[in-house]
């Protein structure tokens, strides 16, 4: 696969071809599903800051990024403070304890979608307290391992409704918005439903029936360049596009 330099990448047109891909899979969705108009997180990691301000300015406002300082810089760079004021970033990678401050110090995070430990709930809870505005929850997800593979960070998903009910009861700084999944990489949609996203369903609806949560208010984040319209049709309601946007990265950085 052939990395394109950045300046020949065509943002708007990435980001508008994405846009109309996600109402077409909103449309084939079941009816069923909590109609709830997807949110694109669009993935801007190892990518400038020049290309984030070219999406903000058409109309992006969610921005999803892996590693804590470059989030942070990111965040706290002059022209993104200037002029992206109601910027919205995701942090999508796997946080480790000793970047907990500098991760919730960034201005503007929106969501941490990577917690999948009772000790990293607690770490945020803690932590949030000394950052939040006024009573402000810090919104999180739990990432679940629905393919189980040893390199993949996330709890397995029959502890899920376990760690959402610790979450509920003794984070009261955190607020559950949903649960967010990587899956395998290369999944063949021909065979049918990519059992990740069946997984992370399944996950949903066992948290929801355990905890009495209403469906509405639990999110899934899944699907990415390769798979987010697939994602929608099965009822994602976040997905994370990178490559499609912002061009393809070095595929050691994936
Ligand atoms: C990189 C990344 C994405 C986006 O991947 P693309 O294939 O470029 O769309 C989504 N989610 C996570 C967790 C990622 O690390």
């Amino acid at each position: 696969m052939s990395v394109d330099s950045d300046k020949d990448i065509d943002i708007m047109y990435g980001l508008r071809t994405v846009l109309s891909q996600v109402e077409k899979a909103v449309a084939v969705r079941s009816k069923d599903l909590p109609q709830i108009i997807p949110r694109l997180v669009a993935v801007s990691k190892i990518k400038p800051v020049s290309m984030i301000l070219e999406a903000y300015e058409g109309g992006q406002r969610h921005f999803g990024e892996n590693y804590v300082n470059e989030l942070a810089d990111k965040a706290s760079d002059a022209l993104i403070l200037a002029k992206c004021k109601d910027i919205k970033w995701h942090f999508i990678g796997h946080l480790q304890t000793n970047k907990i401050n500098k991760l919730l110090g960034s201005p503007q995070l929106f969501m941490v979608q990577t917690v999948d430990s009772q000790k990293l709930a607690d770490n945020l809870n803690k932590q949030w307290s000394k950052y939040r505005k006024q009573e402000e929850r810090l919104k999180i997800m739990i990432q679940v391992n629905t393919s189980g593979e040893l390199a993949k960070s996330g709890i397995s998903p029959k502890e899920v409704t376990q760690l959402v009910e610790y979450i509920l009861k003794n984070c009261p700084n955190l607020e559950f918005s949903g649960l967010m999944t990587i899956g395998q990489y290369d999944y063949d949609v021909s065979k049918g439903p990519n059992p990740d996203f069946l997984s992370l369903i399944q996950c949903r609806q066992e948290v929801c029936e355990n905890l009495n949560i209403d469906i509405k208010n639990v999110e899934l984040s899944m699907g990415m360049s390769s798979d987010f319209m697939h994602a929608i049709e099965l009822g994602a309601t976040t997905v994370r596009v990178g490559s499609n946007i912002f061009g393809a990265r070095p595929p050691k950085l994936n």
